[in-house]
């Protein structure tokens, strides 16, 4: 972890969240390539729920959220996790970091009894300062969804089974935020609510696991991936069956994403006159909406609460366990060796890097340039024109950032039109014709 952690930093992928005021606990901003890789993953996620399907929208929503949306969802009650203190050392930990009755930071046994600690974030809404006037910043993206079912049926006419997808951002106060980007306060969900027919919900969760699974395995984690079927005693109050994609990240394994069978719980909830349906699950009791979360049934011609299945992933570790995959560090001979980030192409922050073999040698430069913009219009991802008249320390530098091809320039493509590709993980170069940059670029990148 602290060699990835150290190349973050170093290369431009991730730093501590306010690190010039001593850094703030849990929060880390994202760098040049950084967002460049975030994006991609994003783009990836997006292309497989809403493009190559047909039975998928997007949505954005807010992040302020009204409190009877997270009252009504169970989140005010049981988003909770149980926190200790430590009476010695004012410590404070999540009960099950607490090993043989000890706080791990000094060993003292004089501990609280545990107690419930709502995870969520409150802030103040509009100018008087009133405890009534508060929003709560979400903490799963999923919520919004729910609420904006119908204003989705209602715009595309749907019927069931279909989905809504959505990336954003969502906020924890964790007890103990730890591991990097692993565990933090502010982060990224990519979420997906795959709205079926009450009966239908066990067929559509056994695929969603294996899709979801699929698709991570196509981000490049061929390796440290599993699959753990949660306790009935350990489900979420609102869920009937949860399976956890596990990954092996360098400091265990852990969670990336989790699939839930969600039931009617959440629209149910979210519902008005509640008896008029036949809900299955314990709903909270709604006073306060004025919508019907439901679906008309093209074959009963009843209103429906339809069930929900959800792939919930979060982009933050989805980016961890990317680059944990990605590190490698090989030798090159006896007394060297390189780290390179093994990227698959359409995630790499860089797609190439074009290098004059002369800093000032105008000539030269300026074909760098022309060749850059050529590649840059394909609209296949970032190009960059890597100026440092050193080519084998722009060779290491974009080894480490995972750029799958530098793109030499020397006299010879002056005079001969030809150009040079290396390729990162193999080292090798082959030079091709000018006229052929387009298409071996393209070629590779697919
Ligand atoms: P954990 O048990 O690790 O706290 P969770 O079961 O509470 O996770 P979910 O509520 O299922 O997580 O959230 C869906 C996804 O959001 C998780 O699989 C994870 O990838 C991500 N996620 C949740 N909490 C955090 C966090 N504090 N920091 C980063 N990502 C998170």
């Amino acid at each position: 972890m602290d060699e990835l952690v150290a190349l973050c930093k170093r290369r431009g992928f991730i730093f501590q969240s306010s690190e010039i005021y001593g850094g703030l606990q849990g929060l880390y901003d994202y760098g040049p390539l950084g967002v460049e890789l975030k994006n991609n993953i994003k783009q990836s996620w997006w292309s497989s729920m809403v493009y190559e399907r047909d039975d998928i929208e997007g949505i954005d929503t807010a992040i302020l959220t009204h409190p009877d949306v997270l009252k009504n969802s169970g989140h005010e009650n049981t988003f909770t996790d149980p926190m200790i203190d430590c009476k010695k050392c004012k410590s404070r930990w999540r009960a099950d970091e607490i090993i043989d009755n000890k706080c791990p930071k000094c060993q003292s046994t004089d501990l609280t009894d545990e107690r419930p600690f709502n995870l969520m974030f409150k802030t103040k809404l509009g100018p008087i300062d009133d405890k009534d006037n508060f929003a709560y910043l979400r903490p799963e993206t999923a919520q919004n969804i729910f609420i904006n079912f119908k204003n989705i049926l209602d715009t595309t006419s749907r019927e069931l089974p279909f989905g809504i997808a959505q990336i954003g951002k969502a906020f924890r106060n964790e007890i103990t935020p730890r591991n990097f980007i692993f565990r933090v306060r502010e982060f990224e969900q990519m979420e997906m609510e795959f709205f079926v027919k009450p009966g239908e919900d066990d067929k559509w969760y056994k695929e969603w696991v294996q899709l979801r699974l699929d698709w991570w395995k196509n981000q490049g984690l061929t390796n440290n991936l599993s699959l753990l079927e949660v306790e009935q005693s350990d489900l979420a109050h609102y869920s009937k069956a949860t399976t956890d994609i596990m990954y092996k990240f360098p400091h265990g394994t852990e969670e990336l994403e989790g699939i839930a069978n969600r039931t009617d719980f959440d629209l149910g909830s979210h519902t008005k006159n509640q008896s008029d349906f036949e809900i299955q699950s314990t709903v909270t009791k709604n006073t306060t909406s004025n919508s019907k979360l439901a679906s008309l049934c093209s074959e009963s011609k009843k209103w429906i609460i339809p069930f929900v299945i959800e792939p919930s992933a979060g982009l933050d570790r989805g980016v961890l366990a990317i680059l944990t995959e990605a590190f490698t560090e090989e030798k090159i001979d006896s007394n060297s060796s390189r780290i390179l980030l093994k990227l698959p192409t359409h995630l790499a922050p860089i797609k190439a890097a074009v290098i004059p073999l002369k800093k000032n040698n105008p000539d030269i430069v300026n074909k760098a340039k022309e060749v850059k913009l050529i590649l840059q219009s394909l609209g296949l991802g970032r190009i960059i024109l890597e100026n440092t008249g050193n080519i084998g320390k722009s060779y290491r530098k974009h080894d480490e950032i995972g750029t799958p091809i530098c793109i030499t320039i020397d006299f010879n493509t002056i005079e001969k039109n030809t150009i040079t590709f290396r390729d990162r993980d193999t080292m090798s170069q082959e030079t091709y014709d000018i006229n052929d940059l387009k298409d071996r670029f393209r070629e590779i990148l697919s």
